[in-house]
């Protein structure tokens, strides 16, 4: 395990496993990663653990046969280098729906609600009372959410917004969906952006969807719409987004990932009209304790000679 998991999952991966386990919550070096490949049989890696073509290819054979991710994204991992080498690789899907829905509606009414604004005046000590036009936000409900990438997040995110905010529901998508609840497919990017109040970004990181939401993207939404991006930093041109929230081209942002994360740049950090939290998206125990017991799951299936159920 290449960072510290609960301890129930430690304690269920010693069942099967002569275990190790990293004691240090940063990502994992070069060096660590090529020990990784040559000294252990599978690893656990999880967020920043950049397993690229290059490092695969650093050596003819590794012994490890799988890499047992921790988390559904797995962008930190170039899938196809690691099948040339023979390497199996899991993710643990489904484990995070709930919890990362939930942090993009937090974001999406803290954004539209300018709840870090509120809580940044108060603790600051200028709050002088309440009045009848202080901190005037958007109200979600009757608004419309634009879903990019109606996967699993984006449709528990729409059910939240249909079902508890009484929201209308239009997302983009490469293919159809088969919804329980009104949604209208949009055939482009361009036209979501353009239609709706709160566009939220739920698809998955990679070369694929680098800088999918640009300047161009931007400029289509509405002027008081809100950007929620819950998915992966280079998902979104950090750049273009920060001149768009400087001129306030659009009503605000909430993000839970970043670009060049941990760094977040100091032109973001500056500015009132965008809620920024530490992708805290699955960050509840029991959340982690299940993506955990998915790894060791994709983990014993495999080297028991069973088809991992979490294969990518
Ligand atoms: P998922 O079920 O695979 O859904 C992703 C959706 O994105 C798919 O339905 C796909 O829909 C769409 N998509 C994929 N590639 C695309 C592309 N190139 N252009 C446009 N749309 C594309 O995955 P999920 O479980 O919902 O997770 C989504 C992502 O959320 C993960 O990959 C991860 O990076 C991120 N995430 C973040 C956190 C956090 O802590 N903030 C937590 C969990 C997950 P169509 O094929 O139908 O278009």
């Amino acid at each position: 395990m290449t960072r510290p998991l609960p301890e129930a999952v430690q304690t269920k991966a010693a069942e099967f496993f002569d275990l190790t386990v990293r004691p240090l919550t940063s990502p994992l070096t070069v060096e660590e990663m090529r020990a990784a490949l040559s000294d252990f049989d599978g690893v656990v890696p999880t967020l920043g653990d950049m397993f690229s073509a290059e490092i695969f290819a650093a050596q003819p054979d590794w012994r490890c046969r799988i890499l047992a991710n921790f988390g559904v994204g797995y962008n930190h991992i170039d899938v196809e280098a690691a099948r040339s080498k023979g390497l199996a690789v899991t993710n643990t899907p489904g484990a995070v729906t709930d919890a990362t829905a939930d942090i993009a509606m937090t974001l999406m009414l803290m954004s539209a609600r300018r709840a870090g604004e509120g809580e940044r005046l108060l603790r600051a000590g200028r709050w002088e009372g309440w009045h009848p036009t202080q901190l005037l936000g958007m109200h979600l409900g009757g608004k419309t959410v634009g879903i990019v990438g109606m996967g699993r997040i984006g449709q528990a995110i729409a059910r939240r917004c249909h079902f508890g905010f009484g929201m209308n529901v239009a997302y983009h998508s490469r293919s159809a969906k088969t919804l329980d609840f009104p949604a209208e497919q949009m055939s482009s990017l361009l036209e979501l952006a353009g239609a709706v109040d709160v566009l939220v970004i739920a698809v998955p990181g990679g070369d694929a969807t680098h800088h999918l939401i640009n300047a161009g993207v931007l400029d289509a939404m509405k002027s008081h719409a809100h950007l929620i991006n819950i998915a992966r930093g280079n998902v979104v041109e950090e750049a273009a987004l920060i001149d768009a929230l400087t001129a306030q081209k659009i009503g605000g942002a909430g993000l839970d990932v970043y670009e060049f994360e941990p760094d977040v740049p100091m032109a973001l950090r500056m500015l009132e009209n965008v809620v920024l939290l530490p992708h805290i998206g699955t960050a509840a125990l029991e959340v982690r304790e299940d993506m955990g017991m998915m790894s060791v799951e994709n983990l014993r299936a495999f080297f028991a000679g069973e088809t991992p159920p979490n294969a990518v």
